[in-house]
């Protein structure tokens, strides 16, 4: 059998939402050869749907404002939240210096995305994705579902948190997870009030709920909380299950009174993390593939095209002279890595969670609610010998430490210390899982020891 021909092209982006799309039309304004592998055909509803007013600034700016001005939408004006107390406390988009943004179907949005790629001249490739990603002379390799071969001097990962469009065999850096997070997602039909224009907020025990107006006249509702907190069962029992825990609500079950379901309720991952590194000479990743934050922040979309904005200019930089084509870390790179970014988004969400204090006792909130790190005193003797004394310590002893310390980097901590090792060791080997703040890391391993689940040996 002939081997299927090879495309030559510049820039293969993996993921169509919109940090992808938004770098594949600059690119391809740029005259580079783009190619965009989305493994969808854009069939599904998504989330991600209310955008602040500096959104429409930001797609004017970078050339994108046609593409997206017909999607339809209602207006954003505002959001409702109750956080902290039970009354519900309202924030005017009037006070808002760009003014009231949107609300969308955010399939839609992402579907008028992808036609204005093609118009630019991107070769989208829709219900397709990668299945190797390898470096090959100057270029990389790359084999696609659809039995196509690639050849491309750049690539970009813009599959969404933990993406796993570049395939795992190959994939640059690793994704720090910080939590467990989930939404639990549904879309109702039209409620027996119309609602108003309004994102809606509420705290409950296990997390939080939103809901947002949808251009038909529905509604997309949402319970935020973590996977091991998530009602689970057979997928028949979840429909029921959903509305169950919405009933449980009150400012949002009072808004969706009288709607029902417009379809099957699904999940989906909202963990806050980052990629480490997130770029190398020929490849980099983008929006949330680079670094996802909790939904609570609401500026995701904007994220995302501010990231593809800054990869266009580092993309087209890095095709005007020969580069190496390896999955290695760049390491004269120009850009800096997320890593700062990632640790004042950390503070930023302690200070949001910080303000909910109805619910003492749940999971939920004590893993977003640290100590003060800077309040802690630092005395953990760096020579002193660590081992595990408690290798399955139960979720509520781990909560707060949850807080400080990422999900991902907590279990293999615990591994490492079922053997003694010293103490700065330990840490230099936790680090590497969780690159951010000395003092965090060194806070959390001492509460592990207040907890009796790391030790300190008597020499
Ligand atoms: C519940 C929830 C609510 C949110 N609400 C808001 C909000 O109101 N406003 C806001 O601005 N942000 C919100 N966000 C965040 C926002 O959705 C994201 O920040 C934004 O979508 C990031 O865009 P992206 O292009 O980086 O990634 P994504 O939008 O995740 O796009 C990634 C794309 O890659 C594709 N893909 C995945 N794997 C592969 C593969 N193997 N091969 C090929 N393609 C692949 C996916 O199909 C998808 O099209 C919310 C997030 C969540 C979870």
């Amino acid at each position: 059998m002939q081997p299927a021909p090879s495309l030559n092209i510049d820039l293969l982006i993996l993921g169509g939402g919109p940090a992808g799309l938004a770098l594949a039309i600059m690119a391809a304004r740029s005259r580079l050869a783009v190619t965009l592998l989305e493994r969808s055909r854009y069939q599904h509803p998504r989330t991600g749907e209310t955008f602040g007013g500096e959104l429409a600034a930001l797609l004017q700016e970078v050339g994108l404002w046609d593409a997206v001005r017909n999607v339809p939408r209602l207006p954003f004006r505002g959001q409702r939240s109750s956080w902290g107390e039970f009354a519900q406390i309202e924030r005017n988009a009037m006070f808002n210096p760009y003014g009231e943004g949107w609300h969308v179907d955010r399939a839609a949005f992402d579907q008028a995305l992808a036609s204005a790629a093609v118009q630019s001249g991107v070769n989208v490739l829709t219900g397709c994705a990668a299945t190797s990603v390898e470096p090959a002379d100057a270029a990389w390799s790359v084999q696609l579902t659809d039995g196509q071969r690639l050849s491309a001097r750049y690539v970009v990962d813009a599959g969404g948190r933990d993406s796993n469009a570049w395939p795992a065999a190959s994939r640059p850096g690793q994704w720090v997870r910080m939590d467990r997070m989930m939404a639990w997602v549904a879309r109702l039909g039209a409620p027996a009030t119309k609602p108003e224009p309004v994102l809606q907020i509420e705290a409950v025990q296990n997390g939080w709920w939103y809901a947002a107006p949808q251009p038909d006249g529905g509604l997309l509702v949402s319970l935020m909380t973590d996977v091991d907190l998530l009602a689970a069962g057979p997928r028949e029992t979840l429909p029921a299950a959903f509305m169950a825990a919405l009933a449980e609500s009150t400012h949002t079950a009072a808004l969706c009174a009288g709607a029902r379901l417009a379809g099957e309720p699904w999940a989906a991952r909202a963990d806050s993390g980052f990629r480490h590194p997130d770029h190398g000479e020929a490849w980099c990743t983008i929006g949330d593939a680079a670094m996802a934050c909790d939904p609570l922040a609401g500026d995701g979309v904007v994220r995302a095209i501010r990231s593809a904005r800054r990869a266009a200019q580092r993309v087209s930089q890095a095709l005007q002279r020969p580069i190496a084509v390896t999955p290695e870390v760049d390491s004269g790179s120009a850009y800096p890595p997320l890593r700062e970014a990632f640790i004042e988004f950390l503070h930023q969400r302690a200070r949001h969670y910080a303000r909910e204090g109805r619910f003492p006792d749940s999971l939920f909130w004590q893993r977003r609610q640290p100590l003060d790190l800077r309040a802690a005193r630092i005395f953990l003797d760096p020579q002193s010998r660590l081992v595990c004394a408690n290798p399955s310590p139960g979720p509520q002893s781990l909560a707060h430490v949850e807080a400080l310390l990422p999900y991902s980097a907590l279990r293999p901590l615990l591994a490492r210390l079922r053997e003694p090792v010293v103490a700065h060791e330990a840490l230099a080997a936790l680090r590497a899982k969780a690159p951010l703040e000395d003092r965090r890391l060194i806070v959390a391993v001492q509460e592990l020891i207040g907890l009796d689940v790391i030790r300190v040996l008597e020499n």
